[in-house]
């Protein structure tokens, strides 16, 4: 039997990350009374059922689900818990109805080109399901009588990344927003918006400077790692509006990156 990919970590009372070699992804856990959290569901059917199943080991209560954002390392897992309540952005519906098909072709090809056929043939399989609790700009939700905050402050790693605050614990999931361990991730991000959304994280009501944020990808960082992104997002979002307007030339940007090269020819791109 090959031993099931992961390890929790507890990050604040009842509040547990499950951290994964694949990605280095990590997701979450709220536990209540009653009823528990799960925040990100993994890549795949065969990741989600894995995650399920960890759950399970640690509490039966019945599971809320809410999605960061729709890729699919976050949000193709989800079916393993169904029937539940799933939150998420509107616009994390509407990405995976539009282009939820193709990214599973595109990350199945990705993983073959690897050698991972494993793994492509898991995404491959996938039924892709979709959040049925959706919110706009914010919302809050009760999870085994623990109060739980969704805030969207507009697009920045993707079109529709939802954070996710546990007042009680001064824990926040970040998402994607925030990537510890690797460069953040331009391929589908907004880089002009990107800093606002952090402030925005940065400035939800009842975190302190002992706030607890957890990556999409990476160990739980505070919020001084958060700030320090954030100054090199928006160096990364200045780079871009000045080559944009003829200021500066590519390869000049490059130089100037906080980030690797094609980190940043990627953030570049995005923006025209
Ligand atoms: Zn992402």
């Amino acid at each position: 039997m090959p031993s099931v990919e992961g390890h929790w970590i507890e990050v604040a009372d009842r509040v547990l990350v499950r951290r994964h070699s694949e990605l280095d992804l990590s997701v979450g856990l709220v536990l209540g009374d009653g009823g528990c959290l799960v925040v990100d569901t993994r890549g795949d059917a065969r990741q989600g059922a894995e995650l399920a199943a960890e759950v399970r080991r640690i509490t039966p209560d019945p599971w809320t689900v809410v999605i960061t954002h729709s890729h699919f390392d976050h949000s193709f897992g989800t079916g393993a818990f169904l029937d539940c309540p799933v939150w998420a952005h509107e616009a994390c519906r509407g990405d995976l109805v539009a282009n939820g098909c193709a990214a599973r072709d595109t990350w199945a090809r990705w993983y073959r080109d690897q050698g991972r056929d494993d793994i492509a043939d898991d995404i491959a399989g996938t039924e892709i399901a979709l959040p049925d609790r959706l919110v706009s700009s914010g919302g809050e939700l009760v999870a085994g009588g623990r109060r739980v905050v969704l805030a969207h402050f507009g697009p920045g790693h993707s079109g529709n990344d939802l954070v996710v605050h546990v007042p009680d614990a001064d824990v926040v999931f970040a998402g994607d927003l925030v990537e510890n361990g690797a460069p953040p991730d331009y391929e589908d991000a907004a880089p002009l918006a990107w800093p606002a959304a952090l402030d925005g994280l940065l400035g939800l009501p009842g975190t302190t400077a002992a706030t607890t944020v957890v990556p999409g990808h990476g160990d739980p960082v505070g919020r001084g790692f958060v700030v320090a992104q954030r100054a090199e997002i928006a160096a990364v979002a200045d780079l871009c509006r000045r080559v944009a307007s003829g200021e500066l030339d590519r390869e000049h940007a490059v130089r100037l990156s906080p980030y690797p090269r094609e980190t940043t020819l990627t953030a570049l791109d995005r923006v025209s």
